[in-house]
């Protein structure tokens, strides 16, 4: 390997061992974000925290500094993850990129895991991978105590280290146990990888990792590659249909849904409509939901219906978008939800679809929780601020960064990076409108003392003289027909808007309204409410564009990210496909871990003639360049 070193890095990065290795191990010119600063620090022998959105890069951080420490004799890193299932993709790319590394799970057999064992003792692994409760077993540590006495053991690094926090879902009991490295080992460098952004769980990790000394790198949180849309729901299975048709034919793609039986349903229903969808939620058997995985990851355009049970660790690069065809819990989940998309740096979308039956399904879950009430008031607070962002007239970016603590400047509008700052909503004085509302509940409660949901009280306002008027004698009511005027739809998102911003309260199954204190308010003309209007029922062409090509430049920093190819580059744009095809077919691998289709794109624009040629484009590292450059260049050649 090293004889090929010099002829593929540039001059001025022969002094730097971590940048060499970024050119000639990984093939990229540049570092993106802080990956510098945090890489350069593990090599000096720092510890570091790295909170980095996902599709940040947080892998190199750690694995170029476990190349360069190795290059100097400084034996193996042991990196901590937790998804076991993932572990052989992971490795594998890594071999790919001729970086030799293993892993220790439960599932390798015992011979294989005995060679592997081997390999880590005698110094000769870059990397070795091992799931948190293997770390603290006896016989590990014996091996790792003598790796150490021999000055082998080069660093740890613990990815998605906020399990090692109480206070998120993703809590492992075993990430407890590595304290025990800052303990034993104290002076090999750790870093602790993740991507959770709250100022709880980066304390947590600092307390029970003993990280006290370590050096905090934060990044932005922005996802500047990411487009957001909220579009009002009306019926959210053909909204996102023509969505997926409109942009996103043939991607891949992730469908989260809050049910099983909405995620089994929908799943089914896109298949009828020619779409390449598969399940996944908890209650199918673990070798289905494996092997849909598994599918997902290695063929193309799969798209996953899922319930939130799907996603943690999911490294597919190009997963072009993620939608929500139900509200989640609140922003943190949201984030980290769409956060699956585009890591790759291409643009991609996050796209939900959200109507009041979504904010009365959250706040009745809150609601009938078993939790205590301290818990609960929390979790209302948390759902009011995603409420607010999907009722947001403003930039939605801003308003997610915010949330986390991140000041930032609206996207604007030729950014096409989020729906509100695209095409700025139409609003309306709805102060009057809201006050007959709240009126009309306040009547019905005072005639009878019973509550009605919002489509009955619609009827009342339009003055509809329906079965259940009559029988509740809800024509004598001053407020029948006062709202004549104002459309069906409207009243929708009157009545949605009022209990998203807590001027309304719903409960129970039927999402029954009710006034609260903030009611008197509006009723007595003391807030001034400037509300969205509704979108017409069908959804709107999106501004007439065909599928993105274009960069978003941010997150793809150091790379443009491809120009929409013409019709000859398209050709072997999907020649190379095949290829690719084939070559990962072969070793067992998903496609994205020979070669991103970021990659590939380039390859198909510049065509280039010459294995010298071919190492400049993004993405080719040396081993890959001597693996492929013949067949690549054969491939162009060719078509
Ligand atoms: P994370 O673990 O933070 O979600 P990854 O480490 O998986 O992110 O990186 C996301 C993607 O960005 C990967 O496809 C990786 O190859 C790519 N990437 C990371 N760093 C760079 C860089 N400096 N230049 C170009 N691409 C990069
Ligand atoms: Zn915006």
């Amino acid at each position: 390997m090293p004889a090929a070193e010099p002829s593929l890095a540039p001059p001025s990065a022969a002094a730097d061992p971590a940048r060499r290795v970024l050119s000639e191990v990984f093939g990229y010119g540049e570092f993106r974000g802080l990956q510098q600063p945090i890489v350069e620090h593990t090599i000096a022998g720092g510890d570091s925290l790295v909170l980095m959105p996902t599709g940040g890069g947080k892998s190199l951080c750690y694995q170029i500094p476990a190349i360069v420490r190795h290059r100097a004799d400084q034996g193996v890193a042991v990196v901590v993850s937790p998804l076991i299932a993932l572990m052989h993709d992971q490795v594998g790319a890594l071999e790919e990129a001729g970086v030799h590394a293993a892993f220790l799970n439960s599932t390798l057999e015992s011979g294989d895991a005995t060679r592997i064992e081997r390999e880590m003792m005698g110094g000769r692994l870059v990397l070795l991978y091992a799931a948190p409760e293997r770390i603290a077993t006896p016989r590990m540590l014996a091996q790792l105590d003598s790796l150490h006495e021999r000055g082998l053991l080069s660093m740890f690094a613990i990815d998605e280290a906020h399990c090692v926090s109480q206070w998120g879902h993703d809590f492992r009991e075993d990430y407890l146990k590595l304290s025990v490295l800052a303990e034993r080992y104290p002076g090999v460098p750790r870093i602790a990888l993740t991507a959770t952004a709250d100022d709880l769980t980066r304390a947590d990790i600092v307390e029970r990792l003993a990280l006290h000394d370590a050096r905090i790198f934060v990044s932005s949180f922005d996802r500047p590659n990411i487009r957001y849309a909220v579009v009002e729901k009306d019926k959210a299975r053909e909204q996102m249909l023509a969505f997926l048709r409109a942009e996103h034919e043939g991607d891949a793609g992730i469908v989260y849904c809050q049910t099983r039986k909405k995620v089994d349903e929908t799943a089914a229903w896109l298949i009828e409509q020619g779409i390449s969808a598969l399940p996944y939620h908890a209650g199918l058997d673990a070798p289905v939901r494996q092997r849909h995985q598994d599918r997902f990851l290695r063929e193309e355009g799969i798209v996953m219906v899922a319930t939130i049970a799907f996603g943690m660790g999911i490294d597919k690069p190009d997963v072009r978008f993620v939608a929500h065809l139900d509200l989640p819990k609140n922003i943190e989940g949201y984030y980290q939800e769409t956060g699956r998309a585009g890591r790759d740096g291409l643009p991609a979308d996050a796209w939900m679809a959200y109507g009041l039956a979504d904010v009365v399904n959250q706040r009745r879950m809150i609601d009938e929780s078993p939790a205590g009430d301290e818990f609960k008031r929390n979790q209302r607070g948390k759902l009011a601020a995603l409420l607010a962002l999907a009722e947001a007239h403003d930039c939605r970016r801003v308003r997610l960064l915010s949330y986390f603590g991140e000041a930032s400047v609206p996207c604007g509008p030729l950014q096409n990076a989020c729906d509100n700052c695209r095409r700025p909503p139409a609003t309306w004085n709805a102060t009057e409108a809201s006050r007959m509302a709240l009126s009309c509940v306040y009547r019905i409660e005072q005639q009878s003392g019973h509550h009605f949901g919002a489509a009955h009280l619609i009827d009342v306002l339009r003055g509809k003289p329906t079965d259940k008027v009559a029988q509740h004698g809800h024509a004598r009511l001053s407020t029948f027909g006062i709202g004549a005027a104002t459309s069906e739809a409207q009243w929708r998102t009157v009545f949605r808007q009022l209990v998203a911003l807590g001027h309304l309260a719903s409960e129970g199954e039927y999402g029954t309204l009710q006034l609260t204190p903030s009611s008197r308010l509006v009723l007595r003309g003391e807030i001034t409410l400037l509300l969205r209007e509704a979108s017409e029922p069908t959804p709107r062409a999106r501004g007439g564009r065909g599928k993105r090509g274009a960069a978003a430049g941010g997150t793809g920093a150091g790379k443009a990210a491809p120009r929409p190819l013409d019709a000859a580059g398209l050709e072997r744009f999907a020649a190379l496909k095949a290829w690719r095809a084939s070559v990962a077919k072969a070793h067992n691998l998903p496609a994205y871990v020979v070669f991103h289709d970021a990659t590939l794109a380039e390859m198909a624009e510049a065509r280039p003639g010459s294995l010298d040629e071919l190492a400049g484009i993004g993405g080719v590292g040396a081993k890959k360049l001597d693996a492929y450059g013949e067949d690549i260049l054969r491939v162009l050649a060719e078509t």
